[in-house]
């Protein structure tokens, strides 16, 4: 681990545009996992912690993505002639074939010599983000070095592929080991497809890197939230919550409404940690039951709910009865539930989804598991579009949904965030 000052000197240095004459944070030593984000006083709900700019950006372009958007500023293009014409290989609108940003990016690829550069090809695309890197100062680039990397057997791939598209690709080693190593550190802690930040409601149509953010470790509550500035791509990252003077701040990098079994197997799997903060620690999620499915006991009316192991499939207990079941069952009556749910969902209007949520569901699944919180948010979404006539009620619905979802976050402790603003918005209109 890099000594916390000499990151912090770094960060401080790369957000010195900013001018924050006082920071709010220092990087510290965490209790998560390695180096953290920790306030250097008290903070209100609301109130700015952090601003953060990308180091790299560039465009996500995935598979499948369409590649015809602005390799600088994203703006989406016409489907055709949107490629730079003088045979970079990559997409630019006209304003900013001018700037500085394209002029960098243009010679350097040009240099390379795409093989196809009026063909668009998301690997030469995809490669932008990380080929950035190579034009970046030395500081940046030390603040890159200085920032997590997970250097598995994959990290060189990508460089590798997008290598055959390019006549003159460098050999030098030095080169590729700088767009290697972006690569790694974007899929640990940037906003990439791999690591799969897309969390609180919120998409994206770009890879970033946001150094003070990458630092920033996960609670599956977390005490802070982020938001973009429009134009600039610029982050702002406030409290959800109070937080008193030194304390470590935290995001999410799981979904906000799902059960501990499953959130415990993607950090596992994706960041090659355990959580244990409290939500993971609670067998009621704090009283939320995401995971809760009805006890087995058909005369028992309590809620079962698995235990907190680490393990894939732990045991689960019913609260009333305390009788203990094995996991196979009980993921089962999970499973089933998911997929009545989902063939209301895909197949029939919304009119009947609603009511099968009202009135059938709950015979079969807890109204506070996660699958009724995911339909109830597909009908706020398609109500909030209301392209399906769904009668007079459909506004005291769509009321009472987004309220049953912010009671959920009260009693998980989810204090301001994008889906809170989000909910509060649909409730309101
Ligand atoms: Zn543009
Ligand atoms: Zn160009
Ligand atoms: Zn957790
Ligand atoms: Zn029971």
């Amino acid at each position: 681990m890099i000594c916390p000052k000499r990151t912090t000197e770094l960060l401080e240095q790369f957000l010195e545009p900013f001018k924050d004459k006082d920071p709010a944070w220092e990087i510290g030593v965490s209790k998560i996992a390695g180096r953290g984000v920790f306030t250097t006083r008290n903070i209100k709900r609301g109130e700015v912690i952090f601003r953060d700019m990308p180091l790299l950006i560039g465009p996500a372009a995935r598979k499948e993505d369409t590649l015809n958007s602005c390799s600088v500023c994203f703006k989406l293009l016409p489907d055709t002639k949107f490629m730079c014409r003088q045979g970079c290989g990559l997409p630019i609108c006209n304003l900013c074939q001018k700037k500085k940003q394209h002029k960098a990016d243009c010679a350097l690829f040009k240099s390379w010599e795409p093989c196809e550069p009026e063909v668009a090809n998301s690997l030469i695309i995809r490669l932008l983000c990380p080929a950035r890197a190579i034009n970046c100062t030395k500081e940046q680039r030390d603040l890159m070095y200085c920032l997590q990397a997970t250097l598995d057997n994959n990290h060189r791939t990508e460089v590798r592929n997008a290598a055959k598209c390019f006549r003159k690709f460098p050999t030098d080693k030095k080169l590729i080991d700088i767009m290697n190593r972006a690569v790694a550190v974007l899929r640990t802690n940037g906003f990439d497809e791999t690591s799969d930040r897309t969390n609180d409601n919120q998409e994206f149509f770009y890879r970033a890197l946001f150094p003070l953010f990458a630092l920033v470790n996960h609670d599956c509550v977390p005490n802070s939230y982020y938001t973009f500035e429009e134009k600039t791509n610029n982050m702002i990252v406030r409290a959800s919550v109070d937080i008193p003077s030194g304390t470590e701040i935290t995001t999410t990098y799981t979904k906000l409404f799902t059960g501990n079994i499953a959130r415990h197997l993607f950090l596992k799997m994706k960041k090659t940690f355990t959580c244990k903060c409290q939500r993971c620690s609670d067998p009621t999620e704090k009283g939320a039951f995401i995971s809760a499915v009805y006890c087995r006991d058909t005369n028992c009316p309590g809620l079962a709910v698995p235990e907190v192991t680490g393990m894939p499939q732990p045991n689960w207990n019913c609260l009333e009865c305390k009788q203990k079941s094995p996991h196979a069952p009980m993921s089962k009556a999970q499973d089933l539930a998911v997929g009545a749910i989902n063939a209301k969902t895909n197949s029939n209007s919304l009119k009947t989804l609603i009511q099968y949520i009202k009135e059938k569901s709950s015979s079969f699944i807890p109204e506070s598991n996660y699958c009724i919180i995911d339909a109830k948010l597909q009908v706020i979404s398609r109500l909030s579009k209301s392209l399906e006539d769904c009668g007079e009620e459909s506004a005291g619905t769509k009321a009472q949904f987004c309220q049953d979802i912010l009671d959920i976050m009260d009693k998980l402790g989810l204090g301001d965030c994008v889906m809170r603003t989000y909910l509060e918005t649909e409730k309101a209109k």
